[in-house]
């Protein structure tokens, strides 16, 4: 593309930012569209956060995308936030406003989009989800949205477990949330119909690593469905036995486009190419398929 003096800006700030995959398919749909934009990655430390932010708003950035460790820093310095972004507690996507910049949580409707595809009801599911950082974050946030009956959080320290827990209290969900350590997972297995993989464990380089073994996914009912927000690599331990059992299972790529899209389609006001964002970020990764 040529880049002129009318073109707008977009981008994602982290620290570090330099792995981000959000450049790669974010400038392959504004290529595809054809629209005079250019997505870039800047790292800013988090002493910095506040001036960087100053300085988007001066130079006329149209939006940006948040990464860590800004997600829950850069609320303050918004001028609101939508009520998923308050019930994440994190921003992962701003944009301007006549009002100043605002901000909202674009990973719950990327952690939903597949789910919700499969177009089944989740009123009588129970939901497990294994990790309890950012991410779990925002998979409660979606399976409250599906309304799971039961929404149960694994950790492997009992005092964040309950800090989780205690974070949602003044939440809707939190009459179906319940929390557990890893020595309890055997019984939450056998009565789970969504088990969510929102650790690091089996991500790359430790692709041999799974957080459940073979003998805890033979406890799984056999319509459930697993799920790993891991995209590399493609696909993990943990849905590789899962797949052996003949389970659903769902990578964590579809979650990463969906959620890119939705920022995208937020700054454009516009209907943006998936299987675009996809086929780059296949092609960059390595990665086969796709509906490109
Ligand atoms: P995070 O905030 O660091 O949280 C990680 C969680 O995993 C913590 O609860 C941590 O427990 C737990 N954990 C780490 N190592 C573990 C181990 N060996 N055994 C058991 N538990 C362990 O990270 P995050 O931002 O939530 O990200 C989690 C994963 O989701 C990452 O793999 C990330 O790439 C992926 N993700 C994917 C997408 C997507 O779009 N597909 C989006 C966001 C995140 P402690 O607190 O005790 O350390």
């Amino acid at each position: 593309m040529v880049i002129t003096g009318k073109t707008q800006l977009l981008g994602v700030i982290g620290d570090p930012i330099t792995h981000s995959l959000s450049p790669v398919m974010h400038n392959a749909a504004l290529a595809d569209l054809g629209v005079d934009w250019v997505y870039l990655p800047f790292a800013v430390a988090p002493e910095q956060l506040e001036t960087a932010v100053r300085g988007f708003a001066a130079i006329g950035l149209g939006g940006f995308n948040v990464t860590i460790p800004h997600k829950q820093a850069i609320m303050p310095l918004l001028a609101g936030v939508s009520e998923v972004a308050q019930a994440v507690g994190a921003v992962n996507t701003v944009w301007r406003t006549d009002a100043g910049w605002w901000g909202t949580n674009t990973d719950v409707v990327g952690f939903l989009a597949p789910l919700q595809a499969l177009g089944q009801a989740w009123s009588q599911s129970h939901a497990t989800i294994l990790g309890c950082g950012g991410a779990a974050r925002a998979v409660v946030a979606g399976c409250a949205q599906l309304g799971c009956q039961v929404i149960y959080v694994v950790g492997r320290d009992v005092a964040k477990v309950a800090a989780f827990h205690a974070s949602w209290s003044q939440r809707d969900v939190c009459d179906r949330l319940f929390v557990a350590t890893w020595e309890q997972l055997p019984q939450l297995l056998p009565t789970t119909q969504l088990l969510v993989n929102a650790t690091p464990v089996g991500m790359h380089p430790q692709v041999d690593q799974s957080p459940l073994t073979t003998a805890e996914m033979a406890l799984l009912p056999p319509e459930s469905i697993a799920y790993d927000l891991i995209y590399t690599p493609n696909p993990t331990l943990f849905l590789k036995l899962a797949q052996k059992r003949d389970l659903r299972a769902i990578d964590g790529l579809e979650m990463l486009i969906q959620q890119g899209a939705a920022a995208l389609q937020i700054w454009l006001q516009r209907q943006v190419p998936i299987p675009v964002m996809e086929a780059a970020l296949r092609q960059y990764l390595g990665l086969a398929g796709g509906r490109g």
